[in-house]
């Protein structure tokens, strides 16, 4: 398959594998920002081809599982009252809750549906006009274009029974606030390719310098992630600390501007909670106030939501790249994908379920 065999050929893996091992003189610590690469790098067994001491680090790159658990009690709440249609992508659908999921809301007979596109909650919205229709707007700068434009288009249509409960986060301050970390443990980061591809990569240069890491913006393939891997390698071992781009065939250093231009307008910047991690200020995106009548967090009052996290889960130190999904002790016992207790667990591109997919016997 074209754009997908070559960047598995084994041979050029071997070789980037070989290259890393020659060049590598110390232990070094990367960490990878994206539950895709997470996913690929667990399932080729690409850490098992780095030289010892060349460690690789999970953080924070599943948009379900750094989803705060406030704004999925939030969620359930708004599912749950009457007229409401709730929609969603099906990921977040069995994401735990304090007490529930949305899985087990839609069982109960709330209104809830899984769509593909936000595109689909309008249409939902334009064929129900005596219902109201929320969409969970959930996900990076990859995801924020489709919404900023299903919320704009709303308004163009006039379609008043259209909101959207968001829930979006910004990767460049999670790097930033990693790094700053008192028990950090970053010598350079693999960014996400396809977050660059929209956002660019500009943003990150401040960071690279502020920090001296190095950032290596990185596809998601075996090959493409060796070759990042190598590319923050040579960097750390030379003492240099830039922003390099290894997925220079679909990211661009000034992002893609229409993509950007629409999230502006519709978005702003806000504070934003992570889970397992807490609040990152300027981490986040909240609609503008000018679209604050599409603006689900504003339109239903839920009450005041407190929130319980399983005191076993340690998914917090494990999407900030301190502890491995087994070191967790109820990894893969009293919580597997079936039964999950943390959103890392849930999710395909969370390092728990990777983890217990691909390793069951724990690594
Ligand atoms: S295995 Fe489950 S309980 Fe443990 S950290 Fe992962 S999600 Fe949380």
């Amino acid at each position: 398959m074209r754009y997908v065999d070559e960047y598995r050929d084994a041979d050029v893996c071997r070789r980037y594998a070989s290259a890393i091992t020659a060049r590598a003189t110390r232990a070094w610590r990367i960490m990878e920002v994206c539950g895709g690469q997470t996913h690929s790098i667990v399932r080729f067994g690409i850490d098992a081809l780095l030289p010892p001491g060349l460690e690789l680090l999970h953080g924070p790159g599943c948009p379900v599982c750094v989803t705060p658990l406030e704004m999925l009690d939030r969620a359930l709440a708004i599912a749950a009252k009457p007229g409401v249609i709730f929609c969603s992508f099906g990921d977040m659908l069995r994401v735990p809750g304090t007490r529930s999921d949305l899985f087990c809301a839609k069982s109960e007979g709330a209104d809830v549906r899984i769509v593909y596109s936000p595109l689909d909650a309008l249409e939902i919205a334009r064929q129900n006009p005596g219902r109201q229709v929320v969409f969970f707007g959930v996900g990076f700068e990859t995801t924020a274009p489709a919404n900023a434009m299903a919320v704009r288009e709303a308004r163009r249509r006039g379609l008043c029974n259209f909101s959207m409960l968001v829930s979006h986060v910004l990767v460049p301050p999670a790097l930033s606030a990693i790094l700053s970390a008192p028990d950090g443990r970053v010598d350079a980061f693999l960014a996400a390719g396809h977050v660059c591809t929209v956002m660019g990569l500009d943003e990150y240069r401040p960071i690279a310098a502020r920090h001296h890491t190095p950032i290596v913006v990185t596809g998601f393939e075996p090959a493409d992630l060796l070759q990042g891997i190598h590319m923050c390698v040579v960097q750390l071992e030379e003492g240099r600390a830039e922003v390099e781009n290894q997925y220079a065939r679909s990211a661009r250093p000034e992002g893609n501007r229409e993509a950007m231009h629409v999230v502006a307008e519709v978005f702003r910047v806000v504070p934003r909670k992570w889970r397992g991690i807490g609040e990152i200020p300027a981490s986040g995106l909240g609609l503008r106030p000018e679209y604050a009548q599409h603006d689900a967090e504003a339109l239903f009052d839920v009450g005041t939501i407190s929130t319980e996290e399983p005191s076993v889960c340690i998914s917090g130190r494990v999407l900030q790249g301190i502890e491995k999904p087994s070191a967790c002790p109820a990894f893969g016992t009293r919580c597997t994908p079936e039964t999950p207790l943390g959103a890392t667990m849930v999710s395909s591109e969370g390092a728990c379920a990777a983890y217990y997919r691909y390793r069951r016997a724990g690594s």
